[in-house]
């Protein structure tokens, strides 16, 4: 079996809008890693490629999200059927394509598709009140959270029509006692939104664990907040912090032994 995973680049042979698509989702795989979201191998996040309506870039299954580059992406449709793959025996997670592929269909403003299973994630996930607008980084979330119920690994083509249900119009989504999802207009976009409902997560079970009394603000503070953090009420999320988050991958490159995800 071939499950070498120097993958040669491949940025001569696709249009160059497809190149920064996968470059941009290269770069979030590896920000995902950076900032302690990943669980093994598993998970995926999907970009659209730019200019198709259902052509989709995915993690090969078996990479760590720090071996994962622009070159090694593949490309499928909204159906899970490859398109184009780097010369490799790995393959693509079926459930990847079935939550992605459905929310790509359904949401055509959505171009990146974002799921993870964190610690934090999953403990909110399993939590019957949900996520609490115990912070300023949570509130952003009150009204614009769907839940979604668990129904078993995501494997059945049925279950789409209800992820979509439940996401409704939100850019974010609890899968209760599985997992986070995020999407965005923008790679950049939905890897920030994940950045926070993970923030949020985390500080909510930590605040919880305390064993205190928890306070929260009132009714009126939490729809005022909520609307002034959403993407674009301000200023879109992803801008200013994306080039940032770029020099960091960048610097940290010359320190490991991992390929760049910019190959
Ligand atoms: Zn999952």
């Amino acid at each position: 079996m071939n499950y070498a995973t120097n993958f040669p680049s491949i940025k001569d042979q696709v249009s160059p809008e497809e190149w920064q698509a996968r470059l941009d989702l290269a770069a979030c795989y590896r920000l995902v890693d950076t900032y302690g979201m990943t669980d093994l191998i598993y998970n995926h996040i999907t970009a659209r490629i730019p200019g198709t309506k259902d052509h989709l870039l995915i993690n090969l299954y078996g990479l760590l999200y720090k071996e994962i580059t622009a070159s090694s992406l593949v490309k499928i449709n909204v159906d899970g059927e490859i398109l184009s793959k780097p010369d490799t025996d790995y393959g693509i997670n079926k459930s990847g394509y079935v939550i992605h592929g459905a929310i790509h269909m359904a949401r055509p403003e959505v171009s990146c598709v974002l799921h993870t299973h964190t610690r934090a994630g999953i403990a909110v996930a399993a939590m019957a009140c949900g996520l609490l607008p115990l912070s300023q980084t949570s509130i952003r979330f009150v009204g614009h959270l769907g839940y979604h119920d668990y129904e078993g690994p995501a494997v059945e083509l049925d279950e789409r029509e209800r992820l979509v249900r439940d996401l409704g119009p939100h850019d974010a989504m609890i899968m209760r006692n599985h997992g986070l999802l995020t999407c965005g207009a923008t790679v950049q976009q939905a890897f920030n939104t994940m950045y926070q409902l993970e923030l949020s997560c985390r500080s909510q079970v930590d605040a919880m664990a305390a064993r205190t009394e928890l306070t929260m603000p009132g009714e009126n503070v939490l729809a005022h907040t909520a609307h002034l953090y959403q993407p674009g009420a301000r200023r879109p999320y992803g801008v200013l912090e994306w080039p940032a988050m770029l020099r960091r991958l960048e610097a940290e490159q010359k320190t490991t032994d991992y390929p760049p995800y910019w190959q």
